[in-house]
């Protein structure tokens, strides 16, 4: 599999050494129908949606519903009005919060996260929480990184309203067995929100046979541009719950005395939404179907398995999460050295990762850990990438790349 060719990001060097990019599980890069696709719509298309009966509005509302379509077929949804757009996984979780959570959460009623959860899935929720008197119950993860399931059965009562829950944790790449939780969530009366901001470009997603309420991602994480992203909700809970934010679009009619609301899915778009984002987002959608999935999988362990047993075999490393499924994630502490340290020390040999506690402190504390090293592989890495991070990371641990050097440069960071 060598798509390296579309992404022409990666043609640069860094610091006078080939890019290697391995912080894909910050963001991804972007395949070149994605970046045509943007230019071909302001230089041809563009124009407000929905709004104007003239030529390039129905030009751009046709394209931007088009999106819609190639989305509800990505995540297999009953219907294009279960296709939200929103800002990223982060305003879709916030959206969630506010308009299911402030209208359906009383005081004393559950929600039921995991301590593996961005910040984007713990803070909106506390906030619901002290707005409506709910209480926030936290699933233990294991040492391996695994979600507790005696712990998940524990907390899971009559009192859960809602389970959210990150379908693959974005610091240690744990696969979280989503099917089964929803079953028993659903079965036990609650809603269950996937956060699928990690899950979406390493795996074919059914939110029908997942069974889930609401499944949330961001474009610029599945190849497609940033400020854009989905939430997908069952219809009949979308219908009975009240719009979040308020303006153009998501009206019916207005007037002084009072106002009424737009169908599904406007009803949750107010203003201008983000037009070019959602046709860039159209075509990373089409480039992903068109990727062989198995293969994608394939090839991702492949670049995992490779990293994994590497780093294994050097002095002072210890893997954080071994979970037993898994993506193309890798995360790591040395002794000795500062994650910091080690992430500008391997930047200077134009290699990309992300230290830090990856917006997930409570996981990071939980471990025991400040933060990690955490390099993540996309489908257009290759061997040689992993080949080249891991003698880099070598030459590091034998002090062959000036790791005093770059200490006195990170705590100017810290
Ligand atoms: N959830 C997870 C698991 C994530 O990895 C991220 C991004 N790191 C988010 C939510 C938030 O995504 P965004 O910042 O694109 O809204």
């Amino acid at each position: 599999m060598n798509l390296k060719k579309q992404f022409p990001i990666l043609e640069q060097h860094a610091h006078g050494h080939p890019l290697v990019y391995l912080d894909n599980a910050a963001t991804t890069q972007k395949p070149l129908p994605v970046i045509e696709a943007i230019d071909r719509f302001y230089r041809e298309a563009n124009a407000n949606v929905h709004r104007a009966s003239h030529y390039l509005s129905a030009r751009s509302t046709h394209a931007f519903e088009e999106a819609r379509e190639e989305v509800r077929h990505f995540l297999n949804a009953a219907g294009s009005d279960e296709i939200i757009w929103t800002r990223g996984a982060t305003e879709a979780l916030n959206l969630v919060a506010q308009s299911w959570g402030r209208s359906q959460l009383q005081p004393g009623d559950e929600i039921l996260l995991s301590a593996m959860e961005h910040h984007a899935n713990i803070v909106p929720w506390q906030l619901v929480a002290e707005q409506t008197g709910a209480l926030i119950k936290v699933i233990n993860v294991t040492e391996q990184g695994e979600l507790d399931l005696n712990s998940f059965r524990e907390l899971l009562t009559d009192k859960t309203r809602i389970l959210a829950i990150a379908h693959v944790s974005n610091a240690i790449g744990t696969v979280n067995p989503v099917e089964t939780l929803a079953f028993e969530a659903k079965a036990k009366g609650a809603v269950v929100l996937l956060d699928g901001a990690q899950a979406v470009s390493h795996a074919s997603i059914d939110v029908q046979k997942l069974n889930c309420d609401f499944y949330v991602f961001s474009g610029h994480k599945v190849f497609g541009p940033t400020g854009i992203g989905v939430l997908y909700g069952k219809k009949a809970l979308l219908e009975a719950m009240p719009p979040w934010q308020a303006g153009g679009e998501m009206i019916r009619e207005v007037s002084f005395k009072g106002t009424t609301f737009n169908e599904l899915p406007f009803k949750f778009e107010a203003g201008t939404p983000n037009v070019s984002g959602v046709i860039g987002l159209r075509e990373a959608v089409r480039f992903v179907r068109a990727l062989d999935m198995k293969q994608v999988v394939e090839h991702e362990n492949r670049l995992r398995v490779r990293a994994e047993e590497g780093l294994k075999n050097l002095p002072g490393v210890t893997l954080v999460g071994e979970a037993r499924h898994k993506v193309s994630v890798v995360s790591f502490v040395v002794e000795g050295i500062h994650n910091q340290d080690i992430g500008l020390l391997l930047d200077q040999q134009g290699i990309a990762v992300r230290t830090g506690h990856h917006c997930t402190m409570p996981l990071m504390e939980h471990l025991g850990l400040s933060g990690t090293v955490r390099a993540s592989f996309s489908v257009y890495n290759t061997l040689e990438d992993v080949d080249v991070f891991l003698a880099a990371l070598s030459r590091i641990l034998k002090g062959e790349l000036g790791a005093s050097q770059a200490g006195e440069e990170a705590k100017g960071h810290s």
